[in-house]
């Protein structure tokens, strides 16, 4: 691919043309989950998007020289507060979360990250940072808090657009009686009995959310690297804090040198979120919907835009790939995309653009030979979908059928005797019920046949 890729880069709110720090060696952060409950549909977001993000650049630097990172928060007050609710153990919990999350990721078709790793393996290396932000004058202790001085970072609020001054006038919130100002925030927390906590300097504890992704991210990327992600509702104060931990402790000019965040999922046009209960977990499509339907939907808007969570959404994408496994064939190996087909992908992760390019394709394909229809499913593969065989697909659809293959037999007999008796109305009636469930019936030969929209 010659295209170069365009990223709009949060740093400075433009869209700019992506330069590596060295193109055989690309790093990317993305803030991954928090193990405190399944993952729901405003968290897929991310993942799908940032696996797009990795996709278009592994074909652009080669598949091995990108090192994706997704951190997993397995430490937090989330995550003490749900075990206590659950009254299970937070590994069990943790453990539990991990593996469904891992499933979810799956389900989604999505490339494995390069690293995966764990806050609670990587306490050390924060201790490690905290130390050595105390020692530089960034952070002090008090009653075995440590916090990180912000208005010590002159660079504070560059991500966000926030200003010192603002944040300090804004901030309602009570001072702690640990806290030299409002706007510092923990880098370490005394741990009460009872929950999980940690040997250090500061006495037993464990760290403040936002230092794990400074430590994480220097020892697998290094004190500066190419592209940072994640939800927009990370951009102030999590990347901004980050910023500050990383720019500090490392002696260094930047941390990361674009950060793309996407938006929210709405669900009727509302933030989705806890509180307003109106959350979706990945898990809960998994009985109806095959992944890569969710999948398509999740791209169907740009990142930048939020997006619109409805049934006609999903019942639109499922029409959608149906449709586009009319034309299903197992891939001619010698075909290849063109830099016009993946040039939305390149230009700022365009995803409605590259869906319009492959219902061309389509249009192509139902009309053209097999080369059309290889180049198709090839298009479709790039983003994960039509990965399925064809015959894979009509299974998993049959499974989800409403109607299982004795009724439909049952269905069909009862519509012969109608149709022997000459009663057509009743046998209409039974080919209309079967079509609502989805099957479709033939008469041939003087048989019936029956098989899937
Ligand atoms: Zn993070």
């Amino acid at each position: 691919m010659n295209k170069d890729i365009y990223l709009t880069n949060n740093l400075n709110n433009k869209k700019e043309k992506f330069v590596p720090m060295d193109k055989e060696k690309i790093g990317m952060y993305v803030c991954g989950p928090t193990v405190y409950d399944n993952p729901h549909i405003g968290n897929a977001r991310p993942l799908v998007i940032f696996d797009i993000l990795f996709k278009v650049l592994k074909s652009k630097y080669g598949n091995n020289s990108v090192n994706y990172v997704r951190n997993i928060t397995d430490v937090d007050d989330k995550i003490i507060k749900s075990s206590k609710e659950k009254n299970i153990s937070i590994s069990e919990l943790t453990t539990n979360v991990i593996k469904d999350f891992n499933d979810d990721c799956k389900y989604l078709n999505l490339d494995e990250p390069s690293q995966q790793p764990k806050a609670t393996d990587h306490i050390d290396l924060m201790i490690e940072m905290i130390s050595s932000l105390i020692k530089k004058g960034f952070a002090y202790e008090k009653n075995n808090h440590v916090y990180f001085e912000v208005n010590k970072f002159e660079d504070y609020g560059k991500l966000s657009n926030k200003k010192l001054k603002d944040l300090i006038a804004g901030s309602r919130v009570k001072v702690s009686d640990n806290k030299k100002n409002a706007e510092d925030f923990v880098l370490w927390k005394p741990s009460s009995d009872h929950e999980p906590f940690w040997e250090s300097p500061w006495d037993k504890g464990r760290p403040g959310w936002h230092l794990e992704c400074s430590a994480m991210s220097k020892k697998y990327l290094g004190d500066v690297f190419d592209i940072h992600g994640g939800g927009i509702d990370l951009l102030f104060p999590h990347h901004e804090n980050e910023i500050a931990q990383s720019r500090c402790a490392n002696n260094t000019k930047s941390f990361a040198n674009y950060w793309i965040h996407n938006a929210f999922i709405t669900m009727s046009n509302e933030k989705m979120a806890k509180s307003t209960g109106n959350m979706l977990k990945i898990k809960d499509f998994k009985e109806s919907i095959d992944g890569q339907v969710l999948k398509l939907a999740l791209m169907s808007a740009h990142y930048k835009q939020p997006l619109d969570w409805n049934e006609k959404l999903l019942n639109d994408c499922q029409n959608t790939i149906e449709k586009w496994y009319e034309v299903y064939l197992s891939i001619d190996q010698k075909i290849t995309l063109s830099d016009d087909i993946l040039s939305p992908l390149f230009d700022d992760l365009n995803t409605p653009g590259y869906i319009a390019n492959l219902h061309q394709l389509y249009d192509k394909a139902l009309k053209g030979n097999n080369n059309d229809k290889s180049l198709f499913v090839l298009a479709c593969n790039f983003i994960g979908i039509l990965n399925k065989t064809k015959k894979e697909w009509l299974s998993i659809k049959k499974k989800k059928l409403s109607i299982n293959e004795v009724d439909i037999l049952r269905k069909i007999e009862l519509r012969n005797k109608a149709r022997k008796g000459k009663n057509y109305k009743e046998a209409d009636k039974i080919r209309k019920e079967l079509f609502d469930k989805g099957v479709l019936i033939e008469d041939k030969d003087g048989k019936t046949i029956w098989k899937l929209k």
